[in-house]
């Protein structure tokens, strides 16, 4: 079965080629030639994920799914959330984002924070979801120089070092992605 990943990131295609089965032929946008951003406009990462794995499965008739995924903090309702790429704005600045973030919850005593992975599957015409969570806290000071976004903020639970501390390898098998990654390819191992 062919199927595509909603995606252009080389490396979150390979993370998902690498433990699912090879009967399934994986396949990314680059693959087919589609380099369009697909519009993310809603408020929910249900929403966001299941729109661009719809627009993809009806561009191309092919199953298909795609991801998103926020960093929802308990002392801002819930925010950054879907907003988390361009929470200080279009350019989509790592380090103004954990600006924004820091600033934002200065004074608040609640650091409660996760991580959240909502993966959307159109398989047959049918819509499937995965999600994976990771518990956590945010810290002021970032430390660390590996991963992207908000990781050097972010201290998983029962851990003492923030991801951008971690080893690939040692956050894969904590993530938020990874865990909404091996539901979704155990589900299609089943199939
Ligand atoms: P996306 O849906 O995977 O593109 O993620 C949206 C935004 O959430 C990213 O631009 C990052 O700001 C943030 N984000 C997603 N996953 C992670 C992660 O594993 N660590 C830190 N930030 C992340």
């Amino acid at each position: 079965m062919k199927l595509i990943f909603a995606t252009h990131n080389i490396n979150k295609l390979r993370e998902i080629k690498s433990i699912i089965k090879s009967n399934i032929e994986l396949v990314s946008l680059d693959d087919v030639a589609f380099f369009d951003e697909i519009p993310e406009p809603f408020d929910t990462l249900h929403e966001n994920a299941l729109a661009k794995a719809r627009h993809i499965y009806n561009r191309f008739c092919i199953n298909c799914f795609a991801d998103d995924t926020g960093l929802e903090v308990e002392a801002l309702n819930g925010k950054p959330g879907v907003m988390s790429a361009r929470y200080a704005g279009e350019s989509k600045s790592d380090k103004e984002n954990i600006k924004k973030l820091i600033n934002e919850l200065s004074g608040k005593a609640n650091r409660n924070a996760r991580f959240r992975t909502v993966i959307s599957l159109i398989l047959d015409n049918k819509e499937y979801y995965f999600e994976g969570i990771v518990n956590g806290r945010i810290i002021d000071i970032e430390k660390g120089s590996n991963g992207f976004g908000y990781d050097p903020v972010f201290i998983p639970n029962g851990f003492n070092k923030t991801f951008a501390e971690m080893t690939m390898e040692e956050k894969n098998l904590l993530s938020h992605r990874s865990a909404a990654v091996k539901k979704l390819v155990d589900f299609l191992n089943s199939l």
